[in-house]
């Protein structure tokens, strides 16, 4: 009997739980429902948007290849996905929904909907955990709470995997379904196109989409920087980390397959190499942030997750948010890392860190701001970890950074990019002067590049952000 497995964010074909589940089952129909103006609303942009379309065009491909059609719902809203989903069962005879859970509000809300639908018509819907290890509310804490706090979190992650280590094994392979002779051939659909309205995306070559791009990353990676990840990976001029995060977000490569390649390499994911274990605790911050959307649904509504930071008096500032977004707030680093931003769809960890920290610090401008123009650009933009890493900058969130560690972005310039090669390549306007003035160009090197004097000054803009932390009272 015919099983529908529909794709979410799992947009592969190998080692996926719920394909593999399916196959097993019977032969096998693939949907997938882009809902553009929906995520639009959701605050993805164009490059996310745009490698998603391609990667259904891949994914199609591969599903060819095992004669599985791929059946294209374009809609709207989440709302309307219940009754297509229900429309596209009763004209296919389907026997049973098979999907990989997702974890952020809407998409729980609209997987609510579709079960309910699909149990009046006594349709069978089986749901994975498939994009992490643990289910959220499989880990949780002595009290039995979700964890808030990272390190914990990620011990227990270690130790439960150790007692269940079935749990990493890849899904199995699918095999071919056979065509059946007798009965009528389903025809795959179109891939819709993009929205007229949409920005133009970034150059496609930077993020070729689906899984073979992925596992030649993955390889990439595992061959050449994952041994040095842990000196390297702070370094934004050298390609010290594995540029994976858009693959994984979209699940064009699963976590597992990253725990494998780890596994085949070091035989442990805790202990051993320390570039390789350095990798995979950032691999548990992911898993981490999923957690939190469950365990904490208010993070989900633009709530902040440390209570108290919700009176926090932010400013108003649309020039200096602009000059910020555009890159020309006079601090070398962040004018950099903006522009790596909206030119690559694409942001080094680092300096995630530090223009986020520059924004909600030095700018006091409510995360909120920062999150949604990350969320715009970014290719890999995902609500666990943009809105995780920008609460964490913010001081509101998990694990956050103490108020007062406010990074110098001067100094973090020094450290991180020690001869200002990043600065040269993304702020071409300093480029011509020696790397020490990179950091930190006189008033006549600004005047005579064409360069901004800082909007702000780092250690009055410190005092006034440490005054405003100050004057919250605590306690949830
Ligand atoms: P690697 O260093 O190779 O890490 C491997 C994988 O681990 C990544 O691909 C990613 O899936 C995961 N990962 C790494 N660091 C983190 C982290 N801190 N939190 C959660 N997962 C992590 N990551 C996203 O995937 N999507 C986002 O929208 C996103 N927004 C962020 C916003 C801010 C303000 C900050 C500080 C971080 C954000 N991150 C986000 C986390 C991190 O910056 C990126 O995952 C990482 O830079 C991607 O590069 P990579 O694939 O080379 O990572």
């Amino acid at each position: 009997s015919l099983q529908l497995v529909w794709l979410r964010s799992d947009l592969r074909v190998h080692d996926n739980t719920a394909l593999a589940a399916a196959a097993e089952r019977g032969p096998v129909v693939v949907v997938v429902t882009p809902c553009y103006p929906q995520w639009r609303q959701h605050g993805h942009g164009a490059n996310k948007l745009d490698f998603l379309r391609r990667g259904l065009h891949v994914l199609q491909q591969a599903l060819a290849g095992y004669h599985i059609p791929l059946k294209v719902i374009d809609c709207d809203t989440f709302a309307e996905i219940p009754e297509v989903l229900a429309a596209l069962c009763a004209s296919l005879n389907v026997a049973a929904l098979h999907f990989n859970d997702e974890y952020a509000i809407n998409e729980q809300i609209r997987d609510a909907a579709v079960r309910r639908r699909l149990a009046d018509l006594d349709i069978r819907l089986h749901h994975y955990t498939d994009m992490i290890a643990f289910a959220p509310g499989e880990l949780l804490t002595g009290k039995g709470d979700y964890y808030g706090v990272f390190t914990p979190f990620s011990k227990r992650w270690h130790k439960d995997l150790v007692a269940r280590r079935l749990k990493l094994a890849p899904a199995p392979g699918v095999q071919a379904t056979p065509l059946d002779p007798h009965g009528q051939a389903i025809q795959g659909d179109a891939i819709p196109p993009l929205p007229h309205d949409l920005p133009v995306p970034v150059d496609a070559s930077l993020w070729p989409a689906g899984e073979d791009a992925a596992q030649e990353r993955l390889e990439r990676f595992m061959t050449f920087r994952a041994r040095r990840y842990h000196e390297q990976r702070d370094l934004p001029a050298t390609r010290g980390t594995s540029e994976l995060s858009a693959y994984l977000a979209l699940g064009m490569i699963s976590a597992r397959q990253c725990y494998a390649a780890v596994l085949a390499e070091n035989g442990s994911l805790s202990d051993g190499d320390v570039g390789l274990t350095a990798w995979v605790n950032e691999l548990i911050w992911r898993e981490f942030y999923q957690h939190i959307l469950i365990g904490f649904p208010r993070v989900n509504r633009h709530r902040p997750f440390q209570r108290h930071t919700e009176a926090l008096a932010w400013r108003d500032d649309d020039a200096g948010f602009d000059a910020w977004c555009e890159g020309r707030t006079g601090y070398p680093l962040v004018d950099a890392a903006m522009r790596q931003l909206t030119s690559t769809g694409w942001m080094h960890n680092r300096l995630r860190m530090v223009t986020a920290m520059f924004l909600t610090k030095h700018l006091l401008i409510d995360w909120r701001r920062g999150e949604a123009f990350f969320m715009e650009h970014l290719v890999d933009g995902e609500l666990g970890a943009n809105n995780g890493g920008w609460q964490w900058a913010a001081s509101t969130g998990t694990d956050a950074a103490p108020y007062f560690r406010i990074f110098n972005p001067t100094t973090q310039g020094e450290r991180f990019d020690k001869d200002a090669e990043f600065i040269a390549s993304l702020v071409p306007e300093l480029s011509s002067l020696p790397a020490k003035r990179r950091h930190q160009p006189s008033d006549e090197d600004r005047h005579a590049c064409g360069y901004p004097r800082p909007i702000v000054d780092h250690k009055a803009a410190r005092l006034r952000a440490l005054d405003a932390f100050k004057a919250l009272s605590k306690g949830n």
